[in-house]
């Protein structure tokens, strides 16, 4: 959060021929600004939301059906509305998944709230009231979750699968949830102690433009996407020293060095061939500690490159950080900053094997600890939305493993939940019960905008589920799939309770941010498209144009 919403009651401050809007007036007006932000992801909300086609100032398009992807590349130019963004950004870092889900329920969160308020109900009690009520709802979540552990390889399956779900009809989900559970069990970590972690940060997912889904894989150890710098090294060496280089392989100082322009033609070699030496005592360098290969995270100077060329050995320039440090992992290698300090224990051993198909490394270690998800897809639409897609069901199945408790999904929980939130406002007194109850049919969204997105009456689906719950049903959820209502744990919906939990929590946490909001000072425009509860147009041009001058 930003820090001028940090300090208690924030105060919005710009311009100096300011305009100024208070109390409720303050609030309607950010309870409106929050609410479009979350109408324009609900409706890509589970299996059968929308895409979203997103056409930036430079014209180039994203189509996706990711929360948090289609609010980052909105322009929208809103202290409120961008608070509602933070809450989508937090929950994809944190959790890497429920982003749309966090956003539609904070912006249901303020529209209850805003009922309340009409009803001449004081912030300070909903609040509360807010606050309790998700406190409690993340001990209930924790009570309905049930426990997984890391060899439950098909309930990880079926969570990567459901994490995957909705992101583009053409991806073959199957196989991809199989590609997803293999690469988190192989950065599994089973402590002494019996807690259960990932080493996240040793998988890597790489993308690659031009084959099928289906020939993406998992690979030992990692993929490097760069050429050799020289056609006569050698393309792929076996049992490899292999040295990783954070350093130049240029000269240090600048040929064209003013001196050397007044020095005339005699000097002028003199320092070409200053930089000659320089250069091969840097190759011979790498050549005397025994190394194979280089991977050099910077610039490689082209006589440098012939020199190396020369010796037999195969570099790399240009390198990405990322690529060193997993390189680092991979080949228990240690990252060298001096050329002239590297000593032969810096190097790292492994195979290092060229596909020329591919024009990628593959790296391997002995014990190799890190592995690469290679994603392949025939155009850069597909490549980039199946590694949104894949990327988040690692989190999530990463996440599952080591929190260790999974939900069904299809929103029974969040029908378990606001009836058992319900009983829980019974035994709380004051205008802070009506808070929780409020937060209580905000829960019941999820299923009705799933149930809505999937072309069936929210209304009814709603009914009906809460029916089931009162009979016992504690999972029964809407199936998107055969648009009924049923056991979603047992069909197969899992979802991870961490990110409910925190998606609960990022929900709450900005609705009350913005109800505390009582006073803003504004230089622009304060008129507001309340009332409208159509999606914004095209987003990108609509959330500017409509909220733009808000604030
Ligand atoms: P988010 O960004 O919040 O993760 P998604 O578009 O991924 O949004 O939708 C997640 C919601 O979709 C969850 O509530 C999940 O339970 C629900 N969901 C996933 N698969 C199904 C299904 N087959 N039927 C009904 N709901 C589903
Ligand atoms: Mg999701």
């Amino acid at each position: 959060m930003s820090k001028r919403m940090q300090q208690g009651r924030p105060m919005i401050v710009m311009g100096d021929d300011a305009q100024r809007v208070k109390d409720k007036d303050a609030q309607e007006h950010n309870i409106q600004a929050a609410r479009a932000v979350a109408r324009s992801v609900r409706s890509t909300l589970g299996p059968k939301g929308m895409d979203k086609m997103l056409v930036d100032s430079s014209g180039s398009i994203t189509i996706t059906n990711d929360g948090v992807t289609i609010l980052e590349e909105m322009d929208i130019d809103n202290p409120t509305a961008e608070m509602i963004i933070e809450v989508a950004e937090s929950q994809e870092d944190e959790a890497g998944d429920g982003t749309t889900t966090a956003v539609s329920l904070a912006g249901e969160l303020l529209k209850n709230a805003g009922e309340l308020l009409e009803r001449d109900i004081h912030p300070t009690p909903i609040i509360t009231g807010y606050h309790l009520a998700a406190e409690r709802a993340s001990e209930e979540i924790d009570d309905i979750a049930t426990s997984i552990d890391s060899t439950d390889v098909e309930r990880l399956h079926k969570i990567a699968e459901t994490s995957m779900t909705g992101k583009r009809d053409e991806l073959d989900k199957e196989p991809l949830a199989s590609l997803v559970v293999d690469a988190v069990s192989a950065v599994t970590i089973e402590g002494e102690d019996g807690e259960t972690s990932v080493d996240r940060t040793n998988l890597l997912v790489e993308t690659q433009t031009g084959r099928h889904p289906a020939d993406s894989e998992v690979v030992d150890g990692a993929v490097v996407n760069k050429d050799p710098v020289h056609d006569n090294m050698p393309r792929s060496v076996e049992d490899a020293n292999v040295l990783l280089l954070d350093a130049r392989i240029e000269v240090t100082s600048a040929t064209a060095d003013p001196e050397i322009s007044a020095g005339g033609r005699e000097a002028l070699q003199g320092f070409v061939d200053r930089d000659e030496r320089e250069l091969k005592e840097k190759v011979q360098k790498i050549a005397d500690i025994g190394a194979d290969v280089v991977f050099c995270q910077r610039g490689i100077d082209d006589l440098a490159q012939h020199y190396l060329a020369q010796e037999g050995i195969l570099a790399i320039r240009r390198a990405k950080k990322g690529d060193l440090e997993i390189l680092n992992d991979v080949l228990d290698a240690t990252i060298v900053n001096h050329l002239e300090g590297a000593e032969e224990a810096d190097l790292g051993y492994g195979d290092v094997t060229r596909d020329e198909d591919d024009e990628l490394f593959y790296v391997e270690g002995e014990d190799a600890h890190g592995v690469t998800l290679v994603l392949r897809g025939s155009t850069d639409h597909v490549v980039d939305e199946l590694e949104r897609g894949v990327t988040d069901a690692v989190d999530v199945v990463a996440r599952a493993v080591s929190d260790g408790r999974v939900l069904a999904g299809g929103g029974a929980p969040e029908v378990e939940v606001a009836s058992r939130l319900r009983a829980y406002a019974d035994s709380v007194s004051g205008r802070e019960q009506l808070a929780i109850e409020a937060f209580a049919d905000s829960l019941e969204l999820v299923p009705r905008v799933l149930a809505e997105n999937a072309g069936y009456d929210s209304i009814d689906t709603l009914v009906d589920l809460r029916g089931a719950h009162d009979d016992g049903e504690i999972h029964a959820g809407f199936n998107a799939w055969t648009g009924s209502i049923e056991n979603t744990f047992e069909a197969g919906v899992l979802e991870p309770a961490h990110v409910k939990e925190q998606a609960l929590t990022a929900a709450t946490e900005s609705a009350n941010l913005v109800l505390k909001i009582d006073d803003i000072v504004s230089a622009g425009d304060l008129s507001t498209d309340k009332g409208n509860d159509e999606e914004p147009g095209a987003p990108g041009s609509g959330m500017g144009g409509g909220m733009g001058g808000m604030m």
